[in-house]
């Protein structure tokens, strides 16, 4: 097969495993520069230029579109749709994923747990939207922040609505949760593959921090998921509409809470946790599905 990797550096952990995965299997991959991919929308002929030429046609697409690039790589993503080429995440379920507010109201329509969760951009009463998810300790998420950025706990009721007010000051876009404390600084990052789970680890934040990420100090191990947290995390990539991607999910009292999904899920610390060879499964996905034409949106966008 022809498969291209859309991402914006190719000597990424996760870039490079696809890429070796690829080729140990016996295909042709290119890693394109997904800012350097120029558009010709024409009718009837829609094509992707770079570097002067235009592309090869090729069976699969991987794309890893960083947050920072959502709007441009999306719509790469979806002239290759139009294309007709096979996308193993497409740009509807990429900019749906990257909207934390637009994948939980998904998820809840679906039943899927999650934390209790207010939204807000303007509230006229901050004291009734703290409350309503159960009131302080609160998390305060800016809607758009990645790697633990822009997450805030409030331990009372005057430091969340201060919070609040600053950041509606700064005209941002806020989510108001529930604070899972039982999960005590825990998190399971599933990835799931063509409705499977096929690797899951625990992320366990650095000492003092409620953030579990990576990115944040904290550090994972293997995790035996239960039948549950299977379901909800296959559940929330179908309702998300991703042929890959990675469920974060907290352990609450009360069962599984889906705290994100994420498009581009890196490989190296699930690799590193579980001792899977995730890129190869995830090349061996594409080999079973890429065919023309096989495309959710069906060239609708
Ligand atoms: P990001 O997308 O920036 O990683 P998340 O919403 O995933 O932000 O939050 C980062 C981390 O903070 C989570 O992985 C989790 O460990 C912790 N966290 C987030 N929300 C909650 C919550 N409501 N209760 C408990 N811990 C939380």
């Amino acid at each position: 097969m022809k498969i291209a990797i859309l991402s914006r550096n190719k000597n990424l952990y996760s870039t490079r495993r696809l890429v070796e995965a690829a080729e140990a299997r016996g295909h042709e991959i290119d890693v394109i520069d997904t800012l350097h991919c120029y558009m010709d929308i024409t009718s009837n002929k829609p094509t992707v230029r770079y570097h002067g030429k235009e592309l090869p046609k090729y069976d699969a697409v991987i794309p890893r579109i960083g947050a920072s690039v959502t709007f441009y790589g999306t719509a790469v993503v979806r002239q290759f749709e139009m294309m007709g080429t096979f996308i193993v995440n497409e740009s509807v379920a990429i900019s749906r994923s990257r909207d934390k507010l637009r994948s939980m109201q998904l998820l809840s329509r679906k039943g899927v747990g999650l934390p209790r969760t207010g939204f807000a951009s303007k509230p006229d009463n901050v004291k009734d939207l703290i409350k309503n998810v159960g009131g302080a300790p609160v998390v305060i998420k800016l809607l758009e922040g990645t790697q633990g950025i822009g997450v805030v706990l409030a331990e009372t009721t005057k430091s969340a609505e201060a919070i609040i007010e600053a950041f509606m000051g700064l005209k941002a876009n806020i989510l108001v949760q529930e604070f899972i404390k039982e999960a005590g600084g825990v998190d399971i990052r599933c990835l799931v593959v063509g409705g499977k789970v096929i690797a899951a680890m625990k992320r366990q934040g650095a000492e003092g921090e409620f953030r579990s990420n990576l990115h944040r100090g904290g550090s994972a191990v293997l995790v035996k998921l239960s039948k549950e947290e299977r379901a909800t995390a296959v559940m929330s990539a179908k309702v998300m509409g991703l042929g890959m991607c990675g469920v974060d999910i907290l352990r609450a009292e009360r069962g599984p809470v889906v705290m994100e999904v994420n498009s581009s899920p890196g490989l190296e610390g699930i690799e590193m946790a579980t001792n899977k060879d995730v890129a190869g499964m995830i090349i061996e996905y594409i080999e079973k599905n890429a065919k023309e034409g096989n495309t959710r949106t069906k060239g609708n966008g």
